[in-house]
């Protein structure tokens, strides 16, 4: 590797970044190199190439390299740049709360599918809200009122500064709170969405990335020792706050459908649910599950 005085071409950080990745065994070091690279000097990827001779200053080689000192601890690359794309807005990130998934855009493709959610009459409601990317996207898309509620109050300061970012403040409402112990028994709402924490213990202790295990919240993934115990909390009380022919979307995790079939089966003592289905996500394995309210309940 060169030493840091070397470095004074973009083509030299690339190279660096490249060759730190690779030897610390990060996953696609190249493509993680670009990313720190155009993050850092603002460039769009093309340009790394076409520009790769030029010049750059000592102070950009050096914020450059400390971004990439971190990357190559295995910090995720949204929290050293304090953002992530979801929807394709960028939201900020940072510790406190999980860093957006892809796999989450399904739940809102499926919200947005479900149009007629809003027929039934309440408000929007959406529990463990976190970064707040699935109560902001909602906001924007159907242009409605969507109360977020979080047990973590660092995590709704991240939420906070992500409604301003999204000039969605007067719209999204943020409440600290255990899931949905809040709310008196008669509120209804027409459409409850939750991305629950649901790593199960031995997941957690055995197969996590070391990005997620040394640097993401684990209150936001930690679901006990099945990955069950919030997802059973939400199915036992989300119904009482479901209007009728109201929609509720939990995002779950990978082999968790049948169990959640079975905890909403169990909840159910009089036909409460039109429909129920599970979603799977691109690579196949379970990741929402859709419940309608029968009209008359
Ligand atoms: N999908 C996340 C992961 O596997 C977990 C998200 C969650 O627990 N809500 O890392």
């Amino acid at each position: 590797m060169q030493s840091n005085r070397d470095v004074r071409r973009i083509a030299d950080l690339l190279h660096h970044g490249i060759f730190l990745f690779d030897s610390v065994g990060i996953d696609a070091p190249q493509t993680e190199a670009e990313l720190v690279v155009t993050h850092c000097l603002e460039l769009s990827r093309t340009d790394l190439y076409l520009r790769a001779q030029e010049q750059i200053s000592r102070v950009q080689a050096d914020r450059c390299l400390a971004m990439m000192q971190r990357r190559s601890e295995n910090e995720p690359l949204a929290y050293i740049t304090g953002e992530r794309e979801f929807w394709s807005y960028t939201f900020n990130v940072s510790p406190a709360v999980l860093i957006p998934r892809p796999e989450t855009e399904i739940l809102i493709e499926r919200v947005l599918a479900a149009r007629d959610c809003s027929n039934a009459g309440g408000g929007y409601l959406d529990l463990c809200c976190g970064s707040g990317v699935i109560a902001i996207v909602l906001a924007l898309e159907l242009d409605v009122e969507v109360i977020g509620v979080d047990i973590s109050r660092p995590a709704l300061k991240v939420c906070r500064s992500n409604c301003a970012r999204h000039g969605v403040e007067q719209r999204v409402h943020l409440v600290q709170g255990d899931l949905a112990s809040c709310f008196a028994e008669n509120e209804q709402f027409s459409l409850i969405t939750c991305n629950p924490p649901y790593v199960s213990s031995s997941e957690m202790a055995a197969g996590m990335q070391p990005e997620v295990a040394k640097y993401e919240p684990i209150l936001a993934l930690d679901g006990g020792p099945g990955g069950l115990n919030h997802i059973s909390r939400v199915i036992a009380t989300f119904s009482r706050l479901l209007a009728p022919g109201g929609y509720f979307f939990m995002e779950i995790g990978a082999g968790q459908g049948g169990a959640v079939k079975e905890l909403l089966a169990r909840s159910d003592s009089d036909d409460l649910y039109a429909s129920i289905d599970i979603i799977k996500d691109y690579s196949g394995r379970d990741r929402v599950v859709e419940v309608r309210k029968n009209d008359q309940y």
